[in-house]
């Protein structure tokens, strides 16, 4: 597809994610951002704002998601509430954003007629079931308020499909990295923090002993497999696993940041965290055979674009 005509609404758009899709589609068309900026920032967005139209407010303000998405035709809607442990403290703050808002945005490009809706949802919804690897078929069971935020907007997409037909596409994303993945945020991911505490000489902390295992997903890969969603015949009314396929323990990925610094790094060992899952990883045959969906970066190779970002980022500022 080349640029078109479509007119794209991005909610949560000054982002981690969010900043990398706008960039994305606007080789395909015009782009709107939604964003309340409480996590994200217009720096995020800056070399691209004077293409994209920026509107700041809620995705839980019926007017405000009204008009933005009026003449979109196609919606990603990526604002949310965030924050596990936010969740926990926050529970009806976390439902209002992640649920009613993402049911005002449904509504919205029902009556608009919009021709794709794509969520992002989370691995969360898995919760801590010990079945591995993770498939779309298995129960929920999500442990926190956000994960079942996540759940129930999946629950909204799909019978926003069955029962109105808006063309919805949910995505679970896993451990999504790469470079603008905020490192000073309270609740920021292992890779931003470990990377950041390596390039400024401090001790990368580890809680617990480092054989967890997740799925690191490159921020391109995920891309990709956004824009199959939204593009792909038969993506519509389904959930996939948006991720890697592959599996690395903590301690794997401490070791692919030290190849990228070039440099040896001692880490901080801390007792566990409460409620963290041990062992999570995905199974994308689904996504592959329906969409086909092909992951291209290894862990070591989206490690090292993200290190060389982060660099270039600390000499400029
Ligand atoms: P992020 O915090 O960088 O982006 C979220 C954006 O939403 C921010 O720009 C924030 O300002 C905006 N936002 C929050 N509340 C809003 C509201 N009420 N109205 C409008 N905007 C609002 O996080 P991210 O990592 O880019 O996550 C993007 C999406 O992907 C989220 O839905 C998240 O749950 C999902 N996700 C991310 C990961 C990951 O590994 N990063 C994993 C699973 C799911």
């Amino acid at each position: 597809m080349g640029r078109t005509d479509a007119r794209f609404l991005v909610t949560g758009g000054a982002g981690f994610i969010g900043s990398h899709l706008t960039r994305f589609l606007l080789q395909y068309g015009s782009v709107r951002v939604l964003d309340n900026l409480s996590t994200g920032t217009l720096d995020n967005l800056r070399e691209v704002l004077p293409e994209i139209e920026f509107v700041q407010g809620s995705v839980a303000d019926p007017t405000t998601v009204q008009n933005a998405v009026d003449g979109c035709t196609h919606v990603f809607h990526l604002a949310a509430q965030v924050s596990v442990p936010l969740s926990m403290e926050l529970p009806v703050e976390t439902f209002e954003v992640n649920v009613y808002g993402t049911q005002l945005l449904l509504e919205a490009a029902r009556q608009s007629g919009c021709q794709r809706f794509i969520f992002a949802s989370s691995a969360a919804v898995y919760g801590d079931s010990p079945c591995l690897p993770k498939r779309e078929t298995m129960h929920a069971a999500p442990i926190s308020p956000y994960g079942w935020s996540k759940y129930y907007g999946e629950l909204l997409c799909r019978d926003y499909w069955r029962v109105f037909g808006v063309p919805t596409v949910s995505f679970r994303f896993f451990n999504v990295y790469g470079p603008r993945q905020n490192p000073r945020s309270q609740y920021a991911a292992v890779v931003p923090r470990w990377i950041t505490a390596a390039l400024t000489d401090r001790k990368p902390i580890i809680f617990g002993d480092g054989k967890q295992v997740r799925d690191f997903i490159y921020i391109d890969d995920l891309l990709q497999g956004i824009w199959l969603g939204a593009t792909h015949p038969d993506a519509v009314g389904k959930v996939f696993n948006l991720a890697s396929g592959a599996r690395y323990s903590l301690l794997e990925l401490l070791r692919a940041i030290e190849q990228a610094v070039g440099d040896a790094l001692t880490p901080e060992f801390q007792p566990p965290r409460a409620g963290d899952i041990r062992r999570s990883y995905a199974d994308v045959r689904l996504i592959q055979r329906a969409l086909g969906y092909q992951p291209h970066y290894t862990l070591q190779e989206g490690i090292r674009r993200t290190v060389e970002a982060y660099q270039k980022e600390l000499v400029a500022a």
